[in-house]
């Protein structure tokens, strides 16, 4: 239990037709019986768990607003300490001032995420259910809501508690062979161990491949259209972003730089930029624009390289080509509504989709060469997904551990120094539940928070 019982408003400022304040600690319910009276006369420190009041939230005499008092006692509440959540109106005045007068009776202010942390350290949630509380607050895609919510129920600590498990009972296995190596125990032999963390090698790293789509999915993709002047790149832009928002001419060269738009293709959302063509110029103000196409294809994560499939390849197009190649690229073939005259066999070993962005077909395609080359097409967001890069060094952590050990026992070292390898795994796992963490660690994670999370 926390000595200082704190208050923040938890929902967002606003004009909502119902807004939250909640109080949480040892002093919830005393300090919430000073402000809030009920309209039945019971005072809140009388009430049972789970249970509501009607009343009014009062500053001396005056009366704030009418609302209703939620009682939560511990440890059944979400920071495992006597909670009371008060509703009221949802005016931005109103909840401050009705916040304002909880303060000045007993509650301290709540610190960023502090309820959250409150419950971690209660043990309510571990700390990956903790991270996941932000993506389901902030998800913008369906999939980042899935994954968020599989992470909240707790997905990704069932895992590692199960290869947690696996370690710590090779680990014993270790620690009883170097303790008695001449012993005939069954299951204690090189084989046995080797296997064991073999296992748990190939666990750590099925985990740590789901990193990079699902930072993809919460993140989405830093991605860039390329292509010569005319090709169809700000109409693309159009038909993936389903707005006017490039300028779209039919005079050659007339993107002339870099807009930042983002849109949500399937599941994965593209920060994209429309370039100017890239293509040799004397044009001055378009070859500043080109030299930025060419920089934002070395940092994008997806290439998009447009090509008008009713022309010749010519050598500009080729030079992209060229540029491309080796990049996360996909070729798109506009235009294929008019007359081919396109060889297509230059695009050889590439991702190829075609399309007319003009009448708005091959996006389907599109998406699925997205997603694939994303890998979030073989992400099930509703399992295990590591959400956060403090998640991931942790498992690279467990993993280097793991992998050492095997080292340590293939090359004929002493079953103490393989278990200090796993160890060293083990003490990676628990810092990422939070099993065994310190304050830093947990301050740093629940600083990112808002005040009333
Ligand atoms: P950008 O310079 O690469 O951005 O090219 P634009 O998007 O401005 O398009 C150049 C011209 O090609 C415009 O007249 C578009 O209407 C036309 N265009 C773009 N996509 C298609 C398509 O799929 N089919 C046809 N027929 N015309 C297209």
């Amino acid at each position: 239990m926390s000595e200082r019982t704190i208050a923040a408003i938890a929902t967002p400022l606003g004009e909502g037709s119902i807004g939250v304040i909640r109080i949480s600690g040892d002093d919830a319910l005393k300090v919430a019986d000073k402000v809030f009276r009920s309209f039945s006369g019971e005072n809140l420190c009388e009430k049972l768990g789970y249970t509501a009041a009607y009343g009014e939230i009062i500053d001396g005499d005056r009366i704030i607003d009418d609302g209703v008092a939620l009682v939560f006692r511990s440890p059944k509440s979400y920071t495992g300490e006597d909670v009371v959540e008060i509703s009221i109106h949802g005016g931005r005045l109103m909840l401050k001032s009705a916040l304002r007068v909880i303060l000045q009776n007993g509650a301290f202010m709540a610190e960023p995420g502090e309820f959250t942390k409150r419950a971690f350290l209660n043990g309510k949630l571990d700390l990956t259910k903790a991270e996941s509380v932000m993506g389901l607050i902030s998800a913008n895609s369906e999939a980042e809501l899935r994954l968020s919510r599989a992470a909240h129920i707790g997905k990704v600590s069932e895992k590692i508690d199960g290869i947690e498990a696996d370690l710590v009972s090779a680990d014993a296995s270790i620690a009883a062979y170097s303790d008695y190596p001449d012993e005939d125990i069954e299951g204690l032999n090189y084989d046995n161990f080797l296997k064991m963390l073999q296992n748990a090698k190939t666990q750590i790293e099925k985990m740590l491949s789901t990193y990079d789509a699902g930072r993809i999915l919460r993140e989405g993709i830093e991605t860039v259209i390329v292509g010569k002047p005319n090709v169809g790149k700000s109409t693309l832009m159009n038909m993936l972003s389903g707005a006017e928002r490039s300028i779209v001419t039919e005079v050659a060269g007339t993107t002339r730089d870099i807009i930042e738009d983002t849109v949500t293709v399937g599941d994965i959302t593209l920060r994209l930029a429309d370039t100017a063509g890239i293509h040799e110029t004397q044009d001055t103000v378009e070859s500043i624009g080109v030299n930025r196409a060419i920089d934002r294809i070395d940092k994008a994560e997806l290439v998009l390289a447009v090509f008008d499939s009713t022309m010749p390849l010519d050598s500009d197009d080729l030079k992209l080509l060229e540029t491309v190649k080796g990049k996360n690229t996909i070729v798109v073939v506009n235009k294929t509504d008019l007359e081919s005259n396109i060889d297509m066999t230059a695009f050889y070993g590439m991702r190829v989709v075609t399309i007319s962005a003009k009448n708005n077909t091959g996006y389907e395609e599109l998406s699925k060469e997205i997603a694939e080359i994303s890998g979030t097409n073989s992400l099930n967001p509703d399992t295990v997904v590591l959400i956060s890069e403090r998640q991931r060094a942790c498992t690279e952590r467990a993993l280097d551990g793991v992998n050492e050990a095997i080292n340590a026992l293939q090359s004929g070292q002493t079953m103490d120094a393989v278990g200090v390898c796993v160890d060293d795994a083990l003490a990676a796992l628990f810092e990422l539940t939070g099993k065994r963490v310190t304050n830093e660690v947990t301050d740093e994670i629940f600083r990112k928070f808002c005040v009333g999370k």
